[in-house]
């Protein structure tokens, strides 16, 4: 029979699947003889029978529980519920990759009226037992019945307006129990239900909760985020609570055992005395550093140093614990690999390398390659920073730099992101709904809370810069506004901050590059050694190009020529050639596309001095370059001595129903093989000037050819591309080694692939197209109803992020299996969107392809990832 409920005692720490990430560090910490305070899990896969079972917790669940929670009873000496001697337990939710704010607690369950008068006498502070009693209705009311947590805030303050007092803890006894008999009354008029009274029913019910909490939007989008499937559920901790909040021997905190902002190997955290833990996280007080617990409570702290010692070694990783000191004793509630920002990644993963925890590999695997984006982003203009006001200060939350227009809750800066504006969140502090709201802001600045605070934690990880606790800024979200200093700053004014710093400025700061850490240089080593695909990127202009070089690039596996097309006065000779009648005409306009292409093509090669350039030709339908208005039209003919009948009937006839599927790639090479020609000229002749001026760099041009589905096609423009490569050659007597590809990005030319590669010298994976058309869903449009996908639970992923490995990866495989069949070496690589993208690596590794493309900034991530597939798949 399946067991759903485990002690701490009966679990370890190697039980993450089963017991959550929570229970089984618990588990493990109690393993070790910690002091960890007595408890349970209730499994994921009593998670999982929950939704299975029409999200009912099944009676046979039920009886594991109370059997557990008898175990517990029979531990503490107390009883849930009882009168003379009651047990209060917390109840946390914890998955088996920790997903921070995401998921809910319960604190103090098990009170009721009977019981804050036991807890009252007992502890001779009745002020604490209604305080604790009042959190509890909070808590539950939110997490379980979905009351809305600022409702009560909303009490808290009218009870304090009243007493004229301006701190929760001015409030006394008399005021908490109040505040409890109104949480009471709120309670029953808005659920017309009295709150339960029964622990056991509030257990189930609490339990029940977090089990439904991880169906929630924000569980789902963090998920989604975070390459976690929905499958894993989350498990129930169950634990005896100790308290923080019992007087000034007591105290709550949580601390990192190396800086998860530099990775300084030093304790680094926030305790505060007379609390309980939500306190800390929360920000509502500020909190006093780990540092000055060595004063206050100076056995505890020794204690303390001490576990972090052990816990660090145990688990080789840098550790993010949760801690109580109740009457001066020590209790651990919480242990986990600590989320750090890149910097900080990087020299911890180096320096616990050097001080032999770990070897090379297992530091690879440690440092999530996403997170490297954040090394590689902007940072302030040291010449325009001089010049720049701070207007406040706050705590240095997240490194990085953000310029953007202020926006106060979080669904007004999701709206002026998609409107294409830079945003920076202002928020007294946040809570998770905010989270896709910080998603899309560049910066967010919070007025409450520390380093520990839901706004640092979270941006952190999204690297995302954040600025915390600046109370320097008062602010007025219902007026949309805040005041620095006597001046008032409003929705959509410009603001910039520094995270590395804390600084606030008043005004838009220009950002430059990021420049890149010594820690990375020798990290990315380990991994280029440790890799077998190589690593190239998609880049149109030598700007980009030398970009990626610097960041690592092995090559260009992209060349998209249209993109050059767009840029000044080539628009007007490009058009000329779209609205030619005739070949003639056509030949004229190509004639000028001609020089300004194979200077394009000189400087990138110029720029990749020798390393492989793939350049794709030209793939767009072709109405994509010509005017849309009448007025356009109108100047556009007049330039071209049309008339505007002329070249309207030209645009018109350009249209086309489906023009993702329509007169594109190379097809128009079919139709018009001149471009072709005028392409390969520009390739080989750009070569064949580089290479003599610069021999040493000795450049094969990889000339790729899009949209394909039949190898006649291929043949077709491949046999115009050599014969004017020959011609080139012929007439600059030299002789220059190149390459004729393809694409494979139209379903048919997978499932032909044995075939094409009789003409095909390579094959690169357009992963882009091949998802549109194995879907069927347009990837112009598909991100509109994809979310109802997400929603609904049909897909958990966008499959133009992440390759779908069942179905478009099946078609991957194929063709790599159908090319290598008809020609051994052939070089395989990806260059749709995929080719940064970790969980996509891993299966190109896993299939044998020889390199994955990606734009220049996400080239240092799919080294990365790359290494991390070598490892993983060995
Ligand atoms: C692709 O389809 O994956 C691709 C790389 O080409 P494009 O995005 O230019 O269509
Ligand atoms: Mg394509």
């Amino acid at each position: 029979m399946t067991k759903y409920v485990y002690l701490f005692s009966e679990g370890n720490g190697q039980m993450r699947e089963l017991l959550g990430g929570k229970g089984a560090n618990l588990a493990e910490m109690t393993k070790l003889g910690m002091p960890v305070p007595f408890g349970f899990t209730v499994t994921t896969e009593a998670c999982n029978r929950y939704y299975d079972d029409g999200e009912q917790i099944h009676e046979d669940i039920q009886k594991e529980i109370f059997e557990a929670l008898s175990e517990l009873e029979k531990k503490t000496g107390k009883k849930l519920g009882d009168k003379e001697n009651p047990l209060l337990v917390s109840v946390r939710s914890g998955a088996r990759a920790s997903m921070p704010g995401m998921m809910d607690t319960i604190l103090n369950l098990g009170i009721n009226d009977e019981v804050v008068e036991t807890i009252a006498a007992k502890t001779n502070n009745p002020r604490f037992a209604y305080d604790s009693y009042r959190r509890f209705i909070q808590m539950f009311a939110d997490v379980v019945m979905g009351l809305s947590k600022a409702r009560f805030e909303t009490i808290i303050d009218e009870i304090k307006a009243e007493r004229g007092v301006k701190l929760d803890s001015d409030l006394n006894a008399d005021e908490m129990k109040e505040m409890v008999s109104k949480f009471k009354e709120f309670y029953r008029e808005q659920l017309h239900d009295d709150f339960p009274t029964d622990p056991r029913v509030q257990l189930i019910k609490a339990v029940e909760a977090v089990f439904m909490s991880w169906n929630n939007e924000r569980a789902i989008y963090y998920r989604q985020v975070n390459d976690i499937p929905s499958s894993w559920g989350t498990a129930v901790n169950v634990q005896s609570m100790v308290f923080g909040n019992m007087g000034n021997d007591c105290g709550t905190g949580v601390a990192f055992t190396r800086n998860p902002a530099t990775g300084e190997k030093k304790l680094f955290g926030e305790f505060l005395m007379n609390a309980q833990g939500e306190d800390v996280v929360a920000g509502v007080r500020t909190p006093q550093t780990i540092d000055q617990l060595k004063e206050v409570a100076p056995h505890a702290y020794d204690q303390f140093v001490k576990i972090c010692g052990i816990l660090e070694n145990h688990y080789k990783d840098m550790q993010d614990m949760e801690f109580t000191i109740e009457n001066g004793n020590l209790y651990m509630l919480q242990t986990r690999n600590g989320k750090r920002t890149a910097a900080a990644a990087l020299k911890i993963a180096c320096d616990l390398v050097d001080e032999g925890l770990i070897n090379e590999e297992e530091a690879l695997m440690m440092v999530d390659p996403k997170q490297l984006d954040a090394l590689l982003h902007p940072q302030f203009d040291a010449d325009e920073l001089k010049k720049a006001k701070v207007i406040a200060k706050g705590l240095a939350a997240s490194p990085g730099a953000a310029a953007g227009q202020v926006y106060f809750t979080a669904e007004d800066a999701i709206a002026a992101h998609n409107n294409g504006e830079k945003v920076v969140l202002v928020r007294l502090e946040t809570s998770p709904e905010d989270i896709q709201g910080m998603a899309a802001s560049e910066g967010i600045l919070t007025v409450r809370g520390g380093m520990t605070s839901h706004a640092a934690v979270v941006a952190r990880g999204m690297g995302t810069c954040c600025v915390s606790g600046c109370d320097d800024v008062k602010i007025n979200e219902e007026a949309k506004t805040f005041t620095v200093n006597g001046v008032t700053y409003h929705e959509k004014d410009w603001i910039s901050l520094d995270g590395s710093t804390g600084n606030v400025y008043g005004e838009a700061v220009k950002t430059v590059p990021a420049t890149i850490s010594g820690y990375f240089e020798r990290f990315m080593s380990w991994a280029d050694n440790t890799r077998k695909l190589q690593v190239r990127t998609n880049a149109d202009t030598p700007r980009d190009a030398k970009q990626a070089v610097e960041f690592g690039a092995e090559g260009i596996g992209l060349v998209r020529t249209e993109h050059m097309f767009f840029e000044g006065d080539r628009i007007r000779a490009v058009r000329e050639m779209i609205v030619s009648k005739t070949e003639e005409q056509r030949r004229v306009a190509l004639a000028k596309i001609l020089p300004m292409q194979q200077g394009d093509f000189e400087a990138i090669y110029e720029v990749m001095q020798g390393l492989p350039v793939t350049i794709r030709y030209l793939d767009p339908p072709l109405h994509e370059f010509l005017p849309n208005t009448d007025e356009e039209i109108a100047s556009l003919a007049e330039e071209m001595n049309m008339t505007f009948d002329e070249l309207k009937n030209v645009v018109v006839s350009l249209h086309e129903f489906n023009p993702m599927m329509g007169h594109r790639g190379c097809r128009l090479a079919v139709s018009y093989p001149e471009i072709a020609e005028m392409q390969t000229e520009a390739v080989i002749q750009a070569a064949i000037n580089v290479n003599k001026k610069h021999p040493e760099f000795d450049v094969h041009p990889e000339i790729m050819i899009p949209l394909v589905g039949d190898k006649a096609e291929l043949k077709f423009v491949k046999n115009i591309v050599v014969k004017k490569a020959e011609e080139v050659m012929e007439k600059n007597g030299v002789h220059l080694d190149y390459k004729v590809g393809t694409m494979i990005e139209i379903p048919r030319a997978a499932l032909l692939a044995d075939e094409i590669a009789e003409e095909a010298e390579f094959f690169s994976f357009g992963t882009n197209d091949l998802t549109q058309m194995t879907f069927g869903f347009s990837r112009d449009d598909a991100g509109g109803f994809l979310k109802d996908y997400y929603e609904k639970k049909i897909y958990e992923q966008d499959p133009f992020a992440r390759v779908d490995q069942k179905g478009v990866g099946k078609l991957i495989k194929m063709a790599a299996e159908g090319g290598r069949a008809t020609r051994p070496d052939i070089k395989l690589g990806i260059c749709g969107e995929h080719g940064g993208d970790p969980s996509s690596i891993d299966f190109c590794h896993r299939i044998g392809l020889t390199y994955v493309s990606c734009s220049p900034f996400r080239v240092p991530i799919a080294r990365l990832a790359a290494a991390q597939a070598a490892i993983r798949n060995k």
